[in-house]
């Protein structure tokens, strides 16, 4: 079982012939509303391939709060998963024109609101769980005591330090695996040779100083997914692995990084060595391109198999 620590967003979409000016009102002909936020998209990317989900996610009290609890419950998720907080559920909007092209705003509400104390009353069944995974859309306090809590017991914890603020040393020293874009990776000082080049080169998996750094703090593993590039996997024991990106005709790359990660988590719960896990990654964040938006788009394991012809 994974234990996603935060978050959850209602996320509308208005489709526009072109993206509007400042003051300007303008009619758009679909609007699309469903829940997604990094951590409901890990949790949902990993449940569609059949692993068991628990976690805390915050809500505020408003409209939008009635709307995640009904996905929830459509999903077969607990609705003891939610917890409510004064203000305004996690939302966002965005324009989209017919080239894909967007804008948008996230607003993170209640996501914000969680609180250390929160996770100490969720202890037993953080406990329970194989792996506890955060993303940034969290704040550091309850990321930290998840994390500490879930390393003193021997369970792993993934981070996606998405969107990107510097890594609290505590929190990093209990991470276990740190998954991370190109644009995360930059931040964090990580320069990969051959990065851009069409192909990843063999001098890519030459661990430089900053790689070497995370490793020591503590990071056990660390993944940069590099899009279309395929990924790239340091180990603190072993040498460093490059899994290619399938080929695919990819529509829209949102959510990949997030089945990314699950189909990583899902291989690693089953046993599976890394770099078959890494595999069984690459296919889930390669099937998220074929179909717009995230949540319809995150494959089942069904599919998975299928893709992958194993
Ligand atoms: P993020 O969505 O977080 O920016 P990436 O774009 O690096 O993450 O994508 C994560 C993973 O999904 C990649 O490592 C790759 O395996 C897969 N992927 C992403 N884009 C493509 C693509 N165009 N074709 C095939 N696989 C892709």
């Amino acid at each position: 079982k994974v234990f996603v620590v935060g978050s959850v967003v209602v996320a509308c979409s208005v489709k526009v012939t072109r993206l509007p000016l400042a003051g300007e009102s303008l009619s758009g002909s679909t609007f699309l509303a469903e829940p997604g936020g990094k951590g409901f998209n890990l949790a949902l990317a990993v449940s569609r391939l059949g692993v068991g989900v628990d976690g805390i996610f915050s809500v505020g009290e408003d409209l939008f709060s009635s709307v995640i609890s009904s996905t929830f419950a459509q999903l077969g998720f607990s609705s003891e998963m939610l917890v409510r907080r004064e203000g305004s559920t996690g939302a966002g909007v965005a324009f989209v024109d017919p080239a894909g092209e967007n804008c948008l705003a996230v607003c993170l509400g209640a996501n914000l609101a969680l609180t250390a104390d929160d996770i100490r009353s969720f202890a037993p069944r953080l406990l329970r769980s194989n792996l506890v995974a955060a993303t940034f859309e969290t704040p550091d306090a309850p990321i930290d005591e998840a994390f500490a809590l879930a390393r003193a017991r021997g369970i792993t914890t993934l981070l996606n330090p998405s969107p990107f603020r510097p890594i609290a040393p505590s929190i990093l020293a209990n991470t276990s695996i740190l998954v991370v874009n190109a644009v995360e990776a930059a931040a964090l000082g990580i320069s990969i040779p051959g990065l851009s080049m069409p192909g990843v080169s063999d001098e890519a998996l030459q661990p430089t100083p900053a790689i070497d750094r995370l490793l020591a703090d503590g990071v056990d593993l660390l993944i940069v997914t590099l899009g279309h590039r395929g990924a790239v996997a340091f180990r603190s024991h072993g040498p460093p692995l490059h899994q290619p990106a399938f080929e695919v005709a990819a529509v829209d790359t949102v959510g990949a990084g997030d089945a990314f990660a699950a189909g990583l988590i899902a291989g690693l719960l089953a046993g599976k060595p890394l770099n078959e896990a890494l595999r069984s990654a690459a296919a889930c964040g390669a099937l998220t391109t074929l179909q717009f938006g995230a949540f319809k788009s995150f494959p089942t394991e069904l599919s998975l198999t299928a893709f992958v012809g194993q």
